[in-house]
Parts: C-alpha cells; sequence; structure tokens
C-alpha cells in the first residue's frame, strides 16, 4: 500500500464579508503536496479573495488555515504573509524592474551567496532561461517575463504556489505552450498548488481536482472528468460548455421529450424537470436523415428538425434546429465541416448516458 502524499495546505470554513456582503462564504479545500487544485469561477465570486486570505494578505473574518498541519490564520492568530512558506504569482507577473532576472529569482532566498547562485541558476535552466540572467526585465518577452515570476516564486521551495489567473496576461497563441511547461515544472517540484482561474480549458488542462465556485462557496470539486461529466446542477454544466436545455413535467417517473420519454426518478408528479445535454452529445443521423426513425436502442427515439443556422467554428460546425416537438430549440455540434442550408431537415438522436436530469 502506498503512503498518501501530506497534506500541504488545509482550509476550513472560511468566511470573509465586505460591507455586509459575504464574499466568501464557509469554503474548505485540503491540498496535497504535487496536486494541483484549481479554484475555478466566474469573475467576482471571491477566487482572489480566497487566495489573498492563504497568502495572508487578507484577513478571514472566520475558519481556519493551516499549511503543513500548522495553524498560520485562525481564531486570534495570523501569521505574516512572509512567514508562511507560500509561493505567489499574479496576472502581472510583478516582477522588480530595476532588479536582473537573476536577482529577481533570488530576491526571496534567505540563504549564502554559493546556495543562491546554484538554486537561480538551476531554476533558469528549467524554465528555459539560462543565459538571461544579467538582463532586465522590460528587455523579456512577456512569456519570458512569466517563466521569470514563476523561477522566482518557486525558487524557495514553497510549500504551497498560490496562482492567479497566472496565464491571463498571454497572448492566446502562447498560452497552450505555457500552461504545459509551468505544469511540469510545479510537478518536478512537487509543491500544492492553488491555482485560480475563470477559464474551464485552463482548469480542464491544468488540474487534478477542480473546485467549482459560485457566489463565495464550492459548489462542486473533483477530477476534471467527473466535475464536466457529472454536474451538479444546470449552472455547473453550463460553465463549461452550452448546453441544451429540454423543459418538462414529471409524471410517474417519466417525462416526455421530442426524443421520447425520459426516467426522471425522484420527482414528483407534476414537477417540473430540465434535461441538459451538450451540443457535442446530440448526433445527426446521416445515414437515415430524411428517410424516417430507425434507431438503436442507445440513442432511444430520433426526433425531427428543422435547420434554422449553421456555423462553422473551425474544429467543428454548429448547427442549429427549430423540432417538430412543441418548437424546441437543440444545438447540435459536428465534428469537421457539416453547413446545411436554413429550411433542411433533418433527423437527430442524444446520447441518452450523457444527459442530466435537473429539478426546477
Ligand atoms: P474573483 O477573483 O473571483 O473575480 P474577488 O475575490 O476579487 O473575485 O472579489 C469578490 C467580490 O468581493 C467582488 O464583488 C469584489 O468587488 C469584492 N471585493 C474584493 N475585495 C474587496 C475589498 N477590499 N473591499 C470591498 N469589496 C471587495
Ligand atoms: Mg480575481
Amino acid at each position: 500500500m502506498s503512503i498518501p502524499p501530506p497534506l500541504r495546505l488545509e482550509v476550513s470554513h472560511l468566511l470573509r464579508s465586505f460591507g455586509g456582503r459575504a464574499v466568501v462564504a464557509d469554503l474548505s479545500l485540503r491540498i496535497a503536496a504535487g496536486q494541483v487544485t484549481c479554484l475555478l469561477g466566474p469573475s467576482g465570486c471571491g477566487k482572489s479573495t480566497t487566495l489573498r486570505m492563504i497568502a495572508g494578505v487578507e484577513h478571514a473574518d472566520a475558519g481556519e488555515i493551516r499549511l503543513d498541519g500548522a495553524l498560520v490564520a485562525g481564531p486570534g492568530r495570523h501569521v505574516a504573509p512572509e512567514q508562511r512558506s507560500v509561493g505567489l504569482m499574479f496576472q502581472d507577473f510583478a516582477l522588480f524592474p530595476h532588479l536582473t532576472v537573476a536577482e529577481n529569482v533570488g530576491f526571496g532566498l534567505r540563504v549564502d551567496r554559493a546556495a543562491r547562485l546554484r538554486r537561480v541558476g538551476e531554476l533558469l535552466e528549467k524554465v528555459n532561461l539560462h543565459g538571461f540572467g544579467a538582463k532586465f526585465p522590460h528587455a523579456l518577452s512577456g512569456g519570458e517575463q512569466q517563466r521569470v515570476a514563476l523561477a522566482r516564486a518557486l525558487a524557495p521551495r514553497p510549500r504551497v504556489m498560490l496562482m492567479d489567473e497566472p496565464f491571463s496576461g498571454l497572448d492566446n497563441r502562447l498560452r497552450d505552450g505555457v500552461r504545459d511547461r509551468t505544469l511540469e515544472l510545479l510537478k518536478e517540484e512537487a509543491t500544492a498548488v492553488l491555482l485560480v482561474t475563470h477559464e474551464p480549458d485552463e482548469a480542464m488542462r491544468m488540474a487534478d481536482e477542480i473546485a467549482l465556485m459560485r457566489d463565495g462557496r464550492i459548489v462542486q470539486r473533483g477530477a476534471p472528468y467527473n466535475v464536466y461529466n457529472a454536474p451538479v446542477d444546470k449552472a455547473a454544466a453550463a460553465f463549461f460548455s452550452d448546453i441544451n436545455v429540454i423543459r418538462g413535467v414529471s409524471k410517474g417517473a417519466l417525462t416526455d421529450t421530442p426524443f421520447g420519454a425520459f426516467l426522471t426518478p425522484g420527482h414528483a408528479d407534476g414537477a417540473a424537470v430540465e434535461i441538459v445535454i451538450r451540443p457535442q452529445h446530440l448526433r445527426i443521423d446521416f445515414d437515415r436523415g430524411g428517410k424516417g426513425p430507425n434507431p438503436t436502442p442507445e440513442d432511444g427515439t430520433p426526433a425531427r428538425g428543422t435547420v434554422l443556422r449553421s456555423r462553422y467554428l473551425g474544429r467543428e460546425s454548429l448547427v442549429d434546429f427549430a423540432m417538430d416537438y412543441e418548437g424546441a430549440r437543440l444545438t447540435a455540434s459536428v465534428p469537421g465541416v457539416f453547413l446545411p442550408k436554413p429550411g433542411t431537415v433533418l433527423w437527430l438522436m442524444i446520447r441518452r448516458d450523457r444527459c442530466f436530469v435537473f429539478g426546477v
């Protein structure tokens, strides 16, 4: 049996209000060494405030924060930020303009000169900036500055790395490569990472665990696969992609839809339900298109719709439909180029195993 990695960060029941409004409400988190947790949520939901309390630059109204088991914030206790052994990285990198790259990276190192030079050299090597030590930040590109900021934050071997939207200042084109290299380095250093982002793609790419946040609370947490494929509610599903919503009324644990009756157990007779499906899980039945239904059991009953609009997005095409059944509007995503003209009649199938049923 393998020994689980030690818990580096434990946050329990954290609370912070501004002007009587709870911006962070009863938030709890645990991150082990070598693990990347992404705090994901819309702008204004309290992500940065949470990070700032863990860093110690913001006081909590209630709750506890432990680093490596030691209480750093709690009732009557507030350890200063510089004594918490946390690495910080923000969107604007905040490099010291009057210090060289090597001096920036070595800034937080409280060791002798030889050890500092060794660690700075090692990190510059790791972030692919060997030979940049004597340059000043203004002479570097955005991507290079990001790597200096990362090296500086990692230099003192922090127990926890706190990263607030660290890639949003970068060009789209650069970002994926920078994210991947950053992730490799964080894993090598085996620090616990809390990365704040409002971009689901970034969280899916970086996280071992996603903590989905809304209105100051964590509404769902889990591996990217689980959070994407088993959302707790409609808003959680909608945060990751466009969604289709089929509305109905449950009766005898069944709800009628354009695709036949769906099992909706646990919903009372007469209760409104919403069946949610992502566009990529609606299939267009090309083989039998227009000729009539001939369903396979897992697809259930096909449904007929009329194309309203088709758009090509590069990797996929999006096709909007008005369904025959009660004029329901649905959007299907089709890989590659598929641009049927408005007015075209097609049959749609639904991946029932990919539908989510929620009460309203
Ligand atoms: P996020 O990082 O998720 O975008 P923040 O944690 O920065 O959100 O902010 C959450 C909410 O708290 C926002 O409505 C913001 O205006 C408010 N807020 C943050 N800091 C302060 C402050 N020092 N004083 C008053 N309101 C604040
Ligand atoms: Mg923020």
